[in-house]
């Protein structure tokens, strides 16, 4: 039998160059949470870098701006270098295959995520299948907890404190013109 080409593991594998494996985790991030900080750090321990690439929905208010947003996430990760924050613009699957990411994270909740995730996940293979999605089951002590319920509860008076990293607490509390008792 002939010896494979030497650069057989990297065409076959298409897993990138070993230290170099990046990662991307989508998501609007307005703001924070425990729930995206569980799935961002579980991403770097699988992949040597994760990009963060925040959606900035021109239709929807966000109550962070892209700026804050950012600052936000590079604070809770106490500005790791393999941690990078990016605005997401067009095609998911073709702007994490620009940036030469050989997964998308998303972090699963609920029975309810699988479906469109699913979905997503199969569209964005079909698109560049270079670029697969990497499924990261929720810790069910984090599973209820989203940005939009956290703001909900928050804007009502309601306390938020372990929901959010600290210093996105304090940024909600300032926002919001709330305070905590
Ligand atoms: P999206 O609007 O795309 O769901 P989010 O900012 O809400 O964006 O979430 C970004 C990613 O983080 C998604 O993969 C989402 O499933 C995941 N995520 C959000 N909250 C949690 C949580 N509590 N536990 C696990 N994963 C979560």
């Amino acid at each position: 039998m002939s010896a494979p080409p030497s650069d057989s593991r990297q065409s076959v594998s298409g897993l990138g160059e070993p230290g170099q494996r990046l990662a991307v985790c989508p998501g609007s991030f307005d703001p924070l949470t425990v729930g995206h900080v569980a799935i961002i750090a579980r991403g770097l321990r699988l992949f040597d870098r994760v990009i963060v690439a925040v959606s900035v929905n021109i239709r929807k208010q966000p109550l962070f701006s892209f700026e804050e947003r950012t600052t936000m996430i590079r604070e809770a990760f106490d500005n790791d270098p393999r941690l990078q924050v990016e605005a997401l613009s067009g095609l998911l699957a073709t702007w994490a295959r620009d940036r030469g990411a050989v997964a998308i994270l998303r972090g699963l909740r609920a029975a309810a995520d699988f479906e469109y995730e699913l979905q997503m996940a199969q569209m964005n293979r079909h698109l560049h299948p270079e670029v697969d999605t990497v499924f990261l089951p929720s810790d069910p002590g984090v599973s209820y907890v989203s940005s939009s319920l956290v703001k909900e509860v928050a804007a009502l008076g309601g306390d938020v404190r372990g929901l959010v990293p600290p210093n996105v607490h304090a940024a909600l509390m300032g926002r919001l013109g709330t305070r905590t008792p």
